[in-house]
C-alpha cells in the first residue's frame, strides 16, 4: 500500500507530517513519489490563511473528479489544524477527517469506509486521551541531519488574527525528558541540526524546566551539530533566554522575533501585548550580547482596516531594526477569531502595494547585511545538491550556493563568499 502526503503549513505542520509517515510506515505504508500511484492521499492543512483552504478545494476537487469512476478505491484523509468552517466545507472530498492528535487510532479507523471526528480542541478529556500519543509518535525525519523537535503544541496567547490557539488547543508541553532522548538518538544517528519547536517557546515549561534551561540541557549533548528555535514571542523573551542563547555555543545566531506591526494601536488590536519600543529595546538588547545575530520578522499587512500612517509606522521600523529577513502576510479575516469583527475594508491593491513597500526595504536591508560576509570564510551546513551546485545554510541561516560534490550534502563545510544578494550568498568551497 502506498500513501502520498500533501503538506500546507509551518515547520509545525511539516514535523506534524513527519509523525504521519512514521506511523504509517510502521503499518507498512511505502511513499508514493506521485499521487496517482498512491491508494491513500493525506492533506495535512493549515487554516491561518483562507488561500491554504482555497487551494486544497481546489486540488481535491481535481483529483475526485479523475478519480470518479476508477475501480482502485483512493482513500483520503485531511488533518491538520482545521478550523471548523473548514472542515465543514471540505469534509465531502475526503473519506476521514482526523485530528492529528489521534494519530495512533488512525490504523484502526482507516479499515472503516468513512469517519469524520472534529472534537473541541480546547477540550481537557480530549487532551488527556490524546496529547501523549502525539508527543511521542517519534517523526520520520526528511533530512538525515536536521531534524524538526516539536517542544509543545498549542498556544494560550489568543493573538486576534490567529486560529491556532482553537485550531492546536491550549500549550501542552512536551516533557523535557522526552525532548532530550530524541535529541540525543538523532544526533547519534549522525544528526546536524537540530530545530526547536514550539508556537511560543518562551512559554515551554516541564517541572522544573523552562526554555533557557532546555536550551542548556540540549547544548550539553554530546556532538557537533546545530540548534536553532522557532518561534519566540517578544512578550516574554526573558534576560536568562538571551544569556543562556551567548553561553550556548550549538545555539547558531538566527533568530525569528514576530513583530506582526510597527504600530501601537494595531498591536494592541491583535493583542500583541508588548510596544514598539519595547520591541526595539529586546532587539537592542540582543545585538549587544550577539552583535553577529541574524535577525528576521514576520509581518501582517492591512490588519483591521490599517491607516496608511500605521502602514508608514511599520515601514519604519523595518528600516531602523535592518532585518535580514521578513515573512510577510496579507491579512484575511479567519473564522472563530476576534479578528474577524474587527472592519477589515482595506482593498486588495492597497494591500499588495504596502507588500511592495516592504520587499523593497527588507530587499535593501538583507543587501546591506551581507556585505559584510563579503571574503569572509564560513562555515555551512551544506542542504542539498541541485544542477552541479551544493545549497547549504551559514549558521546565521544565510543560504549560500557553491559548487561541489553531491556526496557532501549533509555536511559542514568551510565556504568562502565572493558574491552577494538580498537574500543569498555566493561561493567557493574551501577544502
Ligand atoms: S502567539 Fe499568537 S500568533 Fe503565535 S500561535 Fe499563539 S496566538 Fe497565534
Amino acid at each position: 500500500m502506498k500513501y502520498f502526503l500533501i503538506t500546507y503549513g509551518c515547520q509545525m505542520n511539516q514535523s506534524d507530517s513527519e509523525r504521519i509517515a512514521s506511523l504509517l510506515e510502521s503499518i507498512n505504508y511505502k511513499s508514493a513519489p506521485q499521487i496517482n500511484g498512491a491508494d491513500l492521499i493525506i492533506v495535512n492543512m493549515c487554516s491561518i490563511r483562507q488561500s491554504a483552504v482555497d487551494r486544497i478545494d481546489g486540488l481535491m476537487n481535481k483529483i475526485n473528479k479523475e478519480n470518479t469512476g476508477k475501480t482502485k478505491k483512493v482513500k483520503s484523509i485531511l488533518t491538520g489544524c482545521i478550523l471548523k468552517n473548514d472542515f465543514k466545507k471540505l469534509k465531502k472530498y475526503f473519506d476521514f477527517v482526523l485530528p492529528i492528535k489521534t494519530l495512533k487510532t488512525w490504523p484502526a479507523l482507516l479499515k472503516e469506509k468513512r469517519f469524520f471526528y472534529y472534537p473541541d480542541q480546547r477540550n481537557s478529556n480530549f487532551n488527556k486521551k490524546f496529547q501523549s500519543d502525539y508527543f511521542n509518535t517519534i517523526p520520520k525525519n526528511q533530512s538525515n541531519y536536521s531534524a524538526l523537535i516539536t517542544i509543545s503544541s498549542g498556544c494560550n496567547n489568543f493573538c486576534t488574527y490567529c486560529v491556532v490557539p482553537h485550531t492546536r488547543g491550549p500549550l501542552i508541553c512536551r516533557p523535557h525528558q522526552d525532548i532530550i532522548k530524541e535529541v540525543k538518538k538523532i544526533i547519534q544517528n549522525g544528526g546536524k541540526e537540530v530545530w526547536l519547536l514550539g508556537q511560543n517557546v518562551n512559554d515551554y515549561k516541564s517541572g522544573k524546566v523552562d526554555f533557557p534551561k532546555l536550551l542548556k540541557l540540549i547544548n550539553d549533548i554530546d556532538g557537533n551539530f546545530w540548534i536553532r528555535f522557532t518561534s519566540p514571542h517578544p512578550k516574554n523573551f526573558s534576560d536568562k533566554l538571551i544569556k543562556t542563547m551567548v553561553a550556548c555555543k550549538k545555539y547558531k545566531h538566527y533568530l525569528n522575533l514576530p513583530i506582526q506591526s510597527g504600530d501601537n494601536q494595531i498591536l494592541k488590536k491583535m493583542n500583541r501585548p508588548y510596544t514598539v519600543t519595547q520591541y526595539k529595546n529586546l532587539v537592542k538588547k540582543i545585538k549587544k550580547n550577539i552583535p553577529d545575530i541574524s535577525l528576521s520578522t514576520d509581518v501582517i499587512i492591512g490588519f483591521a482596516n490599517e491607516t496608511k500612517k500605521q502602514f508608514k509606522n511599520t515601514l519604519k521600523l523595518l528600516e531602523e531594526i535592518k532585518y535580514d529577513m521578513a515573512y510577510f502576510a496579507v491579512y484575511s479575516p479567519r473564522p472563530q477569531t476576534v479578528g474577524l469583527k474587527l472592519k477589515n475594508s482595506l482593498s486588495k491593491s492597497e494591500k499588495e502595494k504596502r507588500y511592495k513597500s516592504l520587499t523593497k526595504i527588507i530587499k535593501e536591508t538583507a543587501l546591506e547585511n551581507n556585505k559584510k560576509y563579503i571574503g569572509q570564510t564560513t562555515e555551512v551546513l551544506i542542504n542539498e545538491a541541485k544542477k552541479g551546485l551544493l545549497i547549504g545554510k551559514t549558521d546565521t541561516y544565510k543560504t549560500v550556493i557553491f559548487e561541489g560534490k553531491k556526496n557532501l550534502v549533509g555536511q559542514f563545510v568551510k565556504v568562502k563568499i565572493s558574491k552577494i544578494t538580498p537574500f543569498g550568498l555566493k561561493g567557493i568551497l574551501m577544502l
